[in-house]
């Protein structure tokens, strides 16, 4: 079996299992989940979800945050974690979207790289969950574990697995892969123990084959 229709099996079963994709962050609108994401590194997503919450009861408009002072963002934000880089990059992107983009979050990649605190990561995640239809691949720690361990890639350079990806999966694919892989990384295929007998794809990973 080539990796191609490894890759077609293993999405399959994830999206029987998982479900539909989707990011775990809760959000209304396209700013909305621009703030979740930038909040999300080093972060888990329960937490950031704890924290717009509140924080988008108070304030979730870039108009909101642009005229707040950067100490205020960082009480709201605090226990995220890197709080005083996150609440910096809360307000540049916030003026830089009201300025640039006419109060509204772009929607392509150059864009969406161009406003503060936002890189491919966050801007693929954005896009992908808006439109479905992300101009590149997520690679996270989930993503990066699981797409060594499965055997699609063999390197821990995230800029290198999503260029290898890029290169042969399908981009119907490139908001799946990604969710699913999340999904099963934190389900069954964890960090510090794969529960290989338990995991539904095991006859399409390197491990099997
Ligand atoms: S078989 Fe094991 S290593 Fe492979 S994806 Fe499943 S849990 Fe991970």
């Amino acid at each position: 079996m080539n990796r191609r229709e490894r890759l077609e099996n293993i999405i399959a079963i994830l999206k029987k299992e998982y479900g539909e994709s989707k990011v775990m962050l809760n959000y209304n609108t396209p700013f909305e989940l621009l703030i979740a994401v930038i909040l999300s590194a080093q972060c888990t997503d329960k937490r950031v979800n704890m924290v717009t919450k509140e924080m988008y009861k108070i304030v979730n408009t870039p108009e909101g945050f642009a005229n707040m002072e950067v100490e205020e963002i960082e009480k709201l934000i605090k226990s995220t974690g890197f709080y005083r880089n996150k609440a910096k990059n809360i307000k540049q992107c916030s003026i830089d979207i009201i300025e640039k983009y006419d109060g509204k979050v772009p929607m392509n990649m150059d864009d969406l790289i161009n406003l503060a605190g936002v890189g491919r990561k966050t801007a693929n995640v954005v896009m992908g969950d808006i439109t479905k239809e992300p101009e590149g691949i997520v690679v996270d720690t989930h993503v990066k574990r699981l797409s060594n361990r499965i055997g699609f890639v063999k390197t821990n350079n995230p800029i290198i697995i999503e260029r290898e990806l890029m290169k042969w999966v399908p981009k119907k694919y490139w908001f799946d892969y990604p969710n699913l892989l999340i999904r099963h990384g934190r389900a069954i295929c964890k960090a510090r123990k794969a529960e290989c007998n338990k995991c539904g794809i095991n006859e399409y990973c390197k491990k099997n084959i």
